[in-house]
Formats: C-alpha cells, sequence, structure tokens
C-alpha cells in the first residue's frame, strides 16, 4: 500500500472518520501527513493504542500555537554556516540533506521545514556544504539528517558518502533515521551497498514505543548492525510513552537486540505540539524511577535542546536548577545560564 498523505487517504484507510476531513486537511496544509504501510500495520496490531496513533495521525490541537512554542525550537538557523549545514558544537557539523521523510511525526521538532514541498537543497547548496566541510579540519564527525537520510536512493548516498570518504578529517558519518521504524523495506541490499565506506558510521535510530520494533524492523536493523554500531532516541511524549512500563519494556527490547540507548529528548516547543509536552518535573520523576528498574547501559542520557540554539544539556545534576518563580536556571555546555519555563 502506498503511504497515505492526506485526509480522504486517511479516512479510506479506516484510521479517521469521514466528519474528521475538514479539520485534518486544514493541518496538512500547514504540516505534512505521511503513514506509511507498516506505520498502519503497527497502528491496527497495536488495537489503535494512543501510543502509535497519536505519533503519526494529525490531532486539531496542532492548528494551536502557544506563546513559547517557535518554528525553530532548537535554533538551528543560529547556526547555520551553509544551507542546511549546521556547525552547532566544534567537532561536528548536522547535514540537513533532506527535507523529506518516509514518515511525519506529529510532534517534529524540525516541522517548519520538514515536509513535503519544503525547501530542497539544489545540487550547488550541497556543494556548497561538502567544500564547508572539507575546508575545516576540526571537524570529525558528519551526522546525516534531514528529514531522513535513509529515504535518498543509493545512488544519492553513495555520492554524498563518496565525497566524505575523501576528507581525511572526517573519520565518523552518523545518520539520524527514523526509516526502519516507518518504511524498513528501504534498507536493501542497494541501500547498504551504497553506505559502504572506511569510516566509522553509527546509525541513530528514532523510535518511541516498543510497540514499533516488530519483525521487519528488527530485520533492518540488524542489517545495519552490520555496517556500523547502532543507536536510539526517544522522545519523552505524553500519552505515548510517559510511564514507566512503556520506557521500560522499549529500553529492554532494543538492548535485546543489540541497540544502545542513547538519547531520551525532553519534547521541544514546536510549534502546535504541546498536547504532547510534559512538564520537567514530570520527565526527571520518570526518569529517576526508571533508574532503579534498569542496567546502565540500558538508560539513555535524559537531556533538553535548550531553546534557540544552546545546545542539549543532560536534565540533572548541575546543568538544571528550579528557580523561584516556577522555571528553571539551565547551564549550557560554555556555562553560560538560561531561563526555561514548561
Ligand atoms: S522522522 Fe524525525 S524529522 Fe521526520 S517527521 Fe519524524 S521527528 Fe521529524
Amino acid at each position: 500500500m502506498k503511504t497515505l498523505k492526506d485526509a480522504d487517504d486517511l479516512v479510506r484507510a479506516g484510521l479517521i472518520d469521514r466528519e474528521d476531513i475538514p479539520k485534518t486537511t486544514s493541518i496538512s496544509q500547514t504540516y505534512s501527513i505521511g503513514v506509511t504501510s507498516q506505520v498502519i500495520d503497527t497502528i491496527k496490531n497495536s488495537s489503535f493504542d494512543d501510543a502509535i496513533y497519536k505519533q503519526y495521525i494529525p490531532d486539531v490541537r496542532e492548528l494551536d500555537s502557544t506563546d513559547n512554542e517557535t518554528p525553530d525550537p532548537i535554533g538551528d538557523h543560529a547556526h547555520e554556516v551553509t544551507k542546511g549545514l549546521i556547525h552547532r558544537y566544534p567537532d561536528r557539523v548536522l547535514f540537513k540533506i533532506t527535507p523529506t521523510c518516509a514518515v511525519y511525526c506529529r510532534f517534529c521538532f524540525r516541522r517548519e521545514m520538514v515536509g513535503r514541498g519544503k525547501d530542497a537543497l539544489t545540487a550547488a547548496d550541497i556543494e556548497a556544504a561538502l567544500d564547508y566541510i572539507a575546508d575545516t579540519p576540526q571537524i570529525r564527525e558528519v551526522i546525516l539528517s534531514g528529514g531522513d537520510p535513509l529515504i535518498l536512493s543509493p545512488r544519492r548516498l553513495n555520492e554524498v558518502i563518496s565525497r566524505l570518504e575523501n576528507i581525511p578529517h572526517i573519520s565518523l558519518i552518523r545518520f539520524h533515521t527514523r526509516v526502519p521504524v516507518a518504511k524498513p523495506d528501504l534498507i536493501s541490499q542497494d541501500l547498504l551497498h551504497a553506505l559502504t565506506t572506511s569510516k566509522q558510521m553509527i546509525f541513530v535510530l528514532h523510535i518511541n514505543h516498543a510497540q514499533e520494533l516488530n519483525h521487519a524492523t528488527i530485520t533492518a536493523l540488524k542489517s545495519l548492525r552490520k555496517h556500523g554500531t547502532v543507536l536510539s532516541q526517544s522522545v519523552l511524549l505524553k500519552g505515548v510513552n510517559d510511564n514507566i512500563e512503556a520506557l521500560k519494556s522499549l529500553f529492554i527490547a532494543l538492548t535485546d537486540i543489540g541497540v544502545q540507548p542513547y538519547y531520551l529528548h525532553h519534547p521541544d516547543k514546536a510549534q502546535g505540539t504541546a498536547h504532547f509536552r510534559l512538564t520537567i518535573q514530570e520527565g526527571r520523576a520518570l526518569y529517576k524511577a526508571l533508574r532503579g528498574q534498569l542496567s546502565g547501559y540500558a538508560l539513555p542520557h535524559y537531556v533538553l535542546d535548550i531553546p534557540d540554539g544552546y545546545g542539549k544539556v543532560p536534565l540533572n545534576g548541575d546543568w538544571i536548577a528550579p528557580h523561584g518563580d516556577g522555571g528553571y536556571t539551565v547551564t549550557d555546555i560554555h556555562g553560560k545560564t538560561h531561563r526555561y519555563y514548561d
């Protein structure tokens, strides 16, 4: 079955009611819809459990934006050195090589930049980014992201990998991807062949619930493991995985198949996503409770991307302290402090 892209598709697949067409159409005019056959199966196998359904099916609350939400919640633009290339930390760059994904998550932190019809990079933009990487010796790691880099054709992926292969100071290529969960059949032999490089490779899988790990996903992850390290990143989402059992099951299931839980993200303040956000206090309480229930290697780092581009910090220790006015003081990696309010 082809990917569902609009309200009529969702009605035909039995995922929304006919009376929801106007509001769903209205949402899709701002934020793309993408539901693959793999995700439809996962939703149906979960008996329409909110944990899966809410991640992919539009909700009318997406049309409401709160005052503290922004189109660029983690401040990509503040660190954009060439179009699509973000140089936020000294030794690595994030290369947003495509604005397209296999699916469109309703809580996406880059939802204003990611989607069908969004501004794609031209061949000249890609050249400019690769030139910057080649001319900047302190960069040792290139993170291919987007969008989702693994939806590119094997030929296009190979062109980029081959260029990076020839840059001596690059030792690591990292991929941020949801493809093994959303469209695992894209992890084909051709794609794996296109990823051939002498550089170290790390694949970071975006996954939020253990029910997203089915046979096809596990098979795709096993294939990727033959080419590099596989880590996971998850977003802590209200109504999806904001309970001990869901988080514990996810992290145990991942370690059982050789995927190392890496990050648990506090949800970013992307526009129209307030219904997914927990408070920092709620998130920290969950994380504290998890610590006693999981081996250290199964517990990811619980992190906050400080709004406006100040980088990622752990939500524990000296990095964050409550402030008298109900907010927090968060210290970034340069020792600079920022105020944060839920
Ligand atoms: S896969 Fe990632 S970039 Fe794509 S829609 Fe989901 S959260 Fe956004």
